[in-house]
């Protein structure tokens, strides 16, 4: 029996990287990791999940930053992971405003079900952590097994219980993405 293909999609502010509200993160130096986040990644990694960050980045098509720019923000994150001989396997940007309606932007599907056909995956052996409500609707429209709300961005614990944010609740709700996937991995060890 072969193991499907399990990939862990991640979002990116407040999930890897400290969550600037009303800023983007332009620099690598504005690129603050989030405290367990490289082991996080490297635990998926080792536990064989692939891993995916999937992140809506306005800030291109406002002219606030360049693709360029991006790069070398990423390039901070991916240093990190190398160091410890894990990374991410697959990445979307989607760097277009809101207005321009594109298929890409979350809440919308469309980067989750490109990495998964990339992956050669099926969405349903995919869990999503995210820290906004357009995560946990792109995730469910997706059709990924589980959406897992990581605190300290966007939302809160309270917002968490609210209809208007998560009509379909969050699967977990964790402080962290260390702890989430310190979770999914005793669950899936069984
Ligand atoms: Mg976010
Ligand atoms: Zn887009």
């Amino acid at each position: 029996m072969t193991t499907p293909v399990r990939i862990a999609f991640l979002d990116r502010d407040g999930v890897i990287n400290q969550y600037l509200p009303g800023e983007y993160v332009r620099t690598p130096d504005e690129l603050v990791i989030l405290p367990g986040v490289v082991d996080a990644i490297k635990a998926l990694k080792d536990a064989g999940w692939q891993v995916a960050m999937v992140t809506n980045q306005q800030g291109i098509g406002k002219g606030f930053m360049t693709p360029a720019d991006l790069d070398a923000v990423h390039a901070k994150l991916y240093a990190a992971l190398d160091a410890v001989d894990a990374r991410i396997d697959a990445v979307r940007v989607c760097p277009h405003l809101a207005v321009a309606a594109c298929s890409c932007r979350k809440p919308k599907p469309g980067m989750i079900l490109d990495i998964a056909a990339e992956l050669g995956a099926d969405v349903r052996n995919a869990v999503f952590f995210g820290d906004t409500d357009s995560d946990a609707a792109a995730a469910r429209a997706a059709g990924v097994a589980a959406f897992h709300l990581i605190l300290g961005g966007k939302r809160t614990a309270e917002d968490a219980l609210q209809t208007k944010y998560f009509p379909t609740p969050p699967d977990g709700v964790f402080p962290d993405l260390l702890s989430a996937v310190t979770s999914l991995l005793q669950a899936s060890n069984i």
